[in-house]
């Protein structure tokens, strides 16, 4: 078989080869402004700047791989989040991206913060996140977690099972303190981008099934402990949602139990927190709701659902994190190796090898998670080729971007960065293939801050404790 270069009939050969929804773009030089944190732009050298920050000087100083984080842009978000939902309250959801300065300046702008374990609650502490901001989920916390919340003052458990409400019990007699707890129901909803089912989505991890009596029982149970004082309803319905009717069908789905609730104990539950999952753009293909239109949505279904229940408005929290920290970063690698490979219908496909991979975003191995990319060090005029963004393990799956279109003259040394790699990406980094994790570096003005620094192989070694 022959080479066959796909640039001359670009437009009918290589759009065929990629998915339906990857268009070819006018030029490959523009940044698409709903997926970079606001303010890139591309200086007179073609070199894209984020924070007043050129990423070749970031590659230069810190090395690739490395995520950048725009701290004026997530600083942004989240403060649209607290004054579009203005009266609710805002839990940013560390486990997204969370560091001592991440915290500090969620709690500096106001807002709450979800932890799930021992090591969020300690970081989130440290940077300055009062603990009764704090909502402390898990469907396994142990009982050293749950002691230390209380002893911390932690603002709400979210409860997940009756093993925990004992556990919550156990500690609370012997702190002589009382828990402030919600309780997280399965509504049968479960979202992800466009698509929901509204029924069958039980057989999960988390929370008490509505379905079951299990979450009526458990709000009982809570109501009548002496050591826990229930404040309501907690329901999280999945990730990366564009639409609004998940929720929707959530909220009447969570009040109805309010009432049932009610009718059975004569008390009307105070709050209701309906999660995260508010989705972002990774590519050309999502398009998120602007915060402002969500949280009219949102107040819209809510009056409605209320009085269609007879129900006073309950306190409302959302737990937004993605949305806040997604868009705001970027992963920068440098690229080692291209090479064509040959497909089965003649033409080829452009292998872009980089120094990261799947240790540091495992999300496109683990979820068929979708990026995007730009060349980051230069422009170029060269055609577009369809390429696939690889990394550097020892697993085939090891794919960061499964269809983009790269200039052709992409090469060895070259710059590229991948948006919308805020979330969960350094947050789930593992050492895989014994790879050190890279940095985070807040940009922000022209300057550039080490908020996580590189692990190095010292690290490593020094956990490698045997003989
Ligand atoms: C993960 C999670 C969130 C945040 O989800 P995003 O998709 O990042 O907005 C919020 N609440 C709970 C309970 C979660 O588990």
């Amino acid at each position: 078989m022959t080479h066959a270069h796909i640039a001359g009939s670009i437009h009918a050969d290589v759009a065929k080869t990629g998915p339906q929804w990857l268009t070819l773009p006018e030029n490959l030089n523009q940044l698409r402004a709903e997926l970079w944190p606001a303010g890139t732009e591309r200086d007179g050298l073609g070199r894209i700047v984020i924070g007043g920050v050129p990423l070749t000087q970031v590659a230069a100083e810190q090395g690739t791989p490395a995520y950048v984080i725009d701290e004026q842009d997530f600083r942004d978000r989240a403060r649209a989040f607290r004054d579009h939902f203005a009266g609710w309250r805002v839990y940013y959801a560390g486990k997204a991206l969370l560091t001592r300065a991440v915290a500090r300046w969620v709690a500096e702008d106001g807002l709450h913060m979800d932890v799930t374990t021992m090591g969020e609650m300690r970081i989130a502490l440290s940077g300055g996140m009062p603990a009764e901001r704090l909502g402390f989920h898990g469907n396994n916390k142990s009982a050293e977690e749950i002691r230390f919340a209380l002893e911390q003052g932690v603002g709400r458990i979210i409860v997940d099972s009756f093993h925990e409400i004992d556990r919550i019990e156990t500690a609370c007699r012997e702190l002589g303190r009382k828990a402030h707890a919600l309780v997280r129901v399965t509504t049968g909803v479960e979202a992800h981008t466009h698509e929901y089912i509204a029924t069958a989505h039980e057989d999960q991890k988390f929370g008490l099934s509505i379905l079951g009596g299990h979450a009526l029982a458990a709000l009982v149970r809570c109501q009548s402990s002496p050591f826990i004082e229930l404040r309501g309803i907690h329901s999280h319905i999945g990730s990366q949602i564009f639409e609004t009717h998940g929720f929707e069908v959530a909220i009447r789905r969570t009040l109805r139990l309010a009432e049932q609730f009610r009718v059975a104990t004569g008390v009307e539950l105070a709050e209701l927190d309906l999660g995260g999952g508010f989705g972002i753009a990774y590519t050309e293909a999502d398009s998120p709701m602007p915060t402002d239109v969500l949280a009219r949505a949102f107040e819209d279904i809510l009056d409605h659902e209320c009085r269609g229940f007879g129900l006073k408005r309950p306190q409302l929290s959302i737990e937004p994190g993605r949305a806040i920290c997604g868009p705001a970063g970027v992963a920068l690698y440098e690229v080692g190796t291209v090479k064509a490979v040959e497909l089965e219908n003649g033409r080829s496909r452009t292998y872009v090898s980089v120094d990261g991979g799947m240790s540091d975003n495992i999300r496109p191995a683990l979820y068929a998670a979708e990026y995007s990319c730009a060349l980051a060090n230069r422009t170029s005029e060269a055609d577009p080729v369809l390429a696939r963004v690889v990394g550097k393990h020892c697993e085939g799956g090891d794919i960061l971007i499964r269809d983009v279109f790269l200039p052709k003259d992409i090469h060895p040394g070259d710059l590229i960065a991948v948006p919308g790699a805020g979330a969960y990406c350094r947050s789930m980094a593992s050492n895989y293939n014994q790879v050190p994790k890279p940095p985070l570096l807040a940009v922000r003005r022209g300057e550039t801050r080490t908020l996580l620094r590189r692990e190095t192989l010292e690290d490593l070694m020094r956990l490698d404790v045997g003989e």
